[in-house]
């Protein structure tokens, strides 16, 4: 698709390292699918992935984890 931030560039699938901050637990997250643009740089994560990430980060913060570096498993 057309990059929607810069509008020139095209996205590509690859991978994006995400870092998600919740109260004390910080998680960072690599290998995340994401559509990257070939112009300006911009990731943006697939749908199905950042659910994920958010329901990992849910569990994380539930067992009170502080800083975690996690490569993303696609469940
Ligand atoms: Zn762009």
């Amino acid at each position: 698709m057309i990059c929607p931030i810069c509008r020139c560039g095209h996205t590509r699938p690859g991978f994006a390292s995400v870092t998600l901050e919740r109260d004390s637990t910080t998680l960072l997250f690599k290998n995340v699918p994401a559509q990257v643009c070939d112009n300006c740089g911009e990731e943006f994560i697939d749908e199905t992935a950042s659910t994920n990430l958010l329901n990992t980060a849910e569990a994380a913060v539930r067992d009170g984890v502080q800083v975690e570096l996690r490569h993303y498993a696609a469940a």
